[in-house]
């Protein structure tokens, strides 16, 4: 038994650091390459240029640091040491923050926000759920022709807030719906180009188990006209456990 669980682990080790380096090194090649360009003493690049490279290697330093916050946030999940540090907090607010960091990402796409004037604020750990909103956004850029719009919403129901991402994207196959938040899972298909797309499959798993650890659950479905609406749920505290 406990030699099983060994194996286990050291191979879930093995998976972890063949599907990450590749992940890993990515975004690591972009930036070298790019602040190598700004500095090659022998060309003379226009302001526009510059600002791209500069750009160029804040976005993929951005990812990087996405990366990063996932694997840490899996290791805390894995080895049961991840305790939200709850605040209570307005949602709009936290998508606006998130759209805002985000903005080298979204250049170039239609962002839509559906957020109700009269919602609660909810309990949360800030920069967990900033993790899954940008985890979700970040897939909502990746998977789906650039261009493309991307919506967000928050809605109540009931003694649940229900906070959603929807694009345009290829969706997600029936038989993928469950399995995506698997750690390491991707969809192969020839509709959809993720296999193309570098990633660890580590974002979904790392979002549900944030949500989890909130006592709310995540989920997708397909939308009507195409595309993928990722949803997930916070509990609503009742307004008297609010500590002003
Ligand atoms: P990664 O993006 O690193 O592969 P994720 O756990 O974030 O890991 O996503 C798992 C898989 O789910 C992706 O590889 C992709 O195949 C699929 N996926 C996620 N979001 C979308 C989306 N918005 N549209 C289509 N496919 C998606």
């Amino acid at each position: 038994m406990q030699i099983e669980l060994l194996r286990r682990t050291d191979e879930l080790r093995a998976a972890l650091l063949s599907s990450v380096s590749h992940d890993l090194r990515t975004p690591l090649s972009s930036i070298k390459a790019a602040a190598s360009s700004l500095l090659q003493q022998d060309v003379k690049w226009d302001e526009e240029s510059q600002r791209s490279f500069a750009l160029a290697i804040e976005k993929e330093a951005d990812r990087l640091n996405r990366l990063v916050g996932n694997l840490l946030d899996m290791s805390r999940i894995e080895g049961g040491a991840l305790k939200p540090e709850k605040e209570w907090y307005p949602v709009d607010e936290l998508i606006h923050d998130v759209l805002g960091h985000m903005q080298p990402l979204l250049q170039g796409r239609p962002v839509m926000t559906n957020l109700p004037e009269d919602l609660p604020p909810v309990e949360l750990d800030y920069l967990q759920m900033d993790q899954v909103l940008t985890n979700l956004i970040e897939n909502a850029v990746r998977y789906t022709p650039p261009g493309s719009p991307i919506e967000l919403s928050a809605r109540l129901d009931g003694e649940q807030m229900v906070i959603s991402v929807a694009d345009r994207g290829p969706g997600i196959p029936a038989k993928d719906r469950e399995r995506i938040f698997d750690k390491f899972y991707r969809v192969l298909g020839t509709h959809n180009k993720s296999a193309r797309i570098t990633g660890s499959g580590l974002g979904l798993a790392v979002s549900k188990g944030l949500v989890e650890a909130h006592g709310g659950h995540i989920w997708v479905e397909n939308r009507e006209g195409g595309g993928a609406v990722f949803s997930f749920t916070l509990p609503v505290g009742k307004a008297e456990d609010i500590d002003i």
